[in-house]
């Protein structure tokens, strides 16, 4: 095994122990934060994932860096206020031969040069088939950094295939770090065991909180203003039913329009297909405004709210 240094050790410690990070919590003072936040105690492990969330090219990317690819559209967690809408969508897997079919258009488009692909959702490891989607992965893409995006609750019913499978394909995990109960005395084994990477996301003020990203049903915001101050903009690109999306709420919203008949979005282009573009057309578009930023009610998103289970109201996705 790698020897891990003793900052990613002391990380550990404080997200995974359960008296630690309550402590921590407790601490929740902005001098300690920031403290903390400069040697990245709160915050993902390494630099790139910072970079890549953190920021938003001017304009349109010259290579299609990273991006998620999403394979379940449900959850075992159901958070309040999920962006995705998980709470109230259907169980939903991508099939095993147009996960590989996707992943092969995109390496034919990039032909592999690709940083990072994360698989998210939905939490993915509710996929049946996961562990074929992950050699699939690693064989259409060898050179680039695979992760799965996890809420991390099955993580430790996981056994010994499991594990081995994902070292032997070289994925890490991102696990987002939710006030629940988690058994990390065995994550934290069997990622000792095989040498897996985990990192972790959802811990900037010491525990989890939510965001209130309102939709205005009416279409009536000013979509051009919204995309230029949207930090989600061309930085959280998605991939879903073959399409490329500059962010995840046009790619997930029929989930929405299915569970509270609306039609936020239909007709309309908000994502680019990849089996008709070119990679520098979709990268351009992926750039540009599109007509679902009309719904965003960015002057009344609100922040840092306490994380909750949903009750599946609209009022959780809108004012
Ligand atoms: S864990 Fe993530 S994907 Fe699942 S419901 Fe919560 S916010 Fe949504
Ligand atoms: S649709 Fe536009 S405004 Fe809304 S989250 Fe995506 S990029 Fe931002």
């Amino acid at each position: 095994m790698k020897k891990q240094s003793w900052l990613i050790r002391l990380r550990r410690f404080i997200i995974t122990n359960n008296t630690a990070y309550r402590v921590a919590t407790f601490l929740h003072l902005k001098k300690i934060k920031n403290f903390l936040e400069r040697f990245n105690i709160f915050i993902a492990v390494d630099k790139k994932s910072r970079q890549h969330y953190a920021s938003k090219p001017n304009g349109a990317r010259k290579k299609l860096d990273e991006f998620i690819f999403y394979i379940v559209d449900h959850c075992d967690l159901n958070c309040k206020n999920c962006s995705s809408f998980c709470p109230i969508a259907k169980e939903n897997y991508i099939s095993v031969e147009k996960f590989t079919r996707d992943l092969e258009q995109v390496y034919k488009l990039t032909g592999g040069d690709v940083d990072r692909i994360n698989l998210s959702g939905g939490e993915p490891l509710m996929h049946p088939n996961l562990l074929e989607l992950l050699s699939i992965a690693r064989k259409i893409f060898p050179k680039t950094s695979l992760r799965i995006g996890t809420n991390g609750i099955l993580l430790s019913q996981k056994k010994d295939d499991f594990w081995k499978s994902v070292k032997a394909n070289n994925f890490s995990f991102i696990i987002t770090r939710y006030p629940i109960k988690l058994n990390w005395e065995t994550i934290n084994y069997y990622s000792d065991k095989f040498d897996i990477l985990i990192e972790y996301q959802g811990l900037e003020l010491g525990k989890k909180t939510t965001h209130h990203f309102a939709l205005d049903l009416s279409g009536n915001c000013d979509g051009q203003k919204n995309f230029k101050r949207c930090g989600m903009a061309n930085a959280c690109l998605t991939l879903k039913n073959s399409k490329f999306y500059t962010c995840a709420a046009p790619a997930m919203i029929y989930i929405f329009n299915e569970y509270f008949h609306t039609k936020l979005g239909e007709g309309e282009k908000n994502g680019i297909d990849i089996y008709n573009h070119d990679l520098k057309e979709i990268l351009e578009f992926l750039a540009k405004p599109i007509p679902f930023c009309k719904y965003c009610d960015m002057d009344n998103w609100t922040y840092n709210h306490q994380w909750g289970i949903s009750k599946k109201d609209i009022k959780e996705w809108t004012l």
